[in-house]
């Protein structure tokens, strides 16, 4: 008897983090794969990280010929729930978005599978993100699971599991000026500082 293939649902923004884990799935024969996007005006930069999905996925099925079905679920890009908190200690708003959506589209055989990485502020709240999806799953009568598969991936990973083209394909910034990155916001010194150290880690290996 053939067994049934795996299917998961990769919560993939169009970033660095979440294309590695997307793609880290795609690449496994026996998988089936899905994904989706959200777009909210809590969710930032939705125009640009829009452009790099279509854009991945141009590439990834030019170069590996891999194909899946990406679903960008609306929310609205004017409204905002509540505060936008950058305070440490809640769980922001984006990160509980992503939750709600993927444990609501979440089919009955799937898992969900997120991106962030032992990097992410979002560690700390684990477990009411959790229970959220939970507790979504349970009023939905199903049983799906959320993993978190690049827990204690670093930037260093990520840039070497990726080739240099994809690199430049995914989109970081939150806080574009006119389509480019802005180099200056919390995300893109992030990256900046963490690709430059790659690069040095590269030179001396
Ligand atoms: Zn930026």
């Amino acid at each position: 008897m053939k067994t049934k293939k795996r299917s998961v649902l990769v919560a993939w923004s169009g970033g660095l983090d979440s294309t590695f884990v997307l793609l880290y799935h795609l690449r496994q024969k026996d998988l089936k794969v899905a994904s989706y996007a959200v777009i909210h005006s809590q969710v930032v930069a939705n125009e640009e990280h829009q452009e790099a999905r279509f854009a991945i996925q141009r590439y990834l099925k030019k170069k590996e010929g891999l194909k899946w079905v990406h679903r960008d679920i609306v929310l609205g890009e004017e409204e905002s729930f509540g505060i936008e908190d950058t305070n440490y200690q809640y769980l922001s708003m984006q990160a509980i978005l992503w939750t709600m959506v993927g444990s609501l589209i979440l089919e009955p055989d799937q898992d969900l599978m997120f991106g962030y990485i032992q990097k992410d502020r979002i560690w700390h709240k684990i477990g009411s993100l959790i229970r959220l999806f939970r507790a979504l799953q349970e009023a939905q009568g199903k049983k799906g699971i959320v993993v978190f598969p690049a827990e204690w991936w670093t930037k260093t990973d990520i840039f070497s599991g990726l080739d240099e083209e994809l690199i430049s394909l995914c989109w970081h910034c939150e806080y574009p000026i006119k389509g480019w990155a802005c180099h200056t916001c919390e995300k893109c010194k992030d990256i900046d500082k963490e690709f430059k150290a790659y690069v040095e880690y590269c030179q001396r290996t």
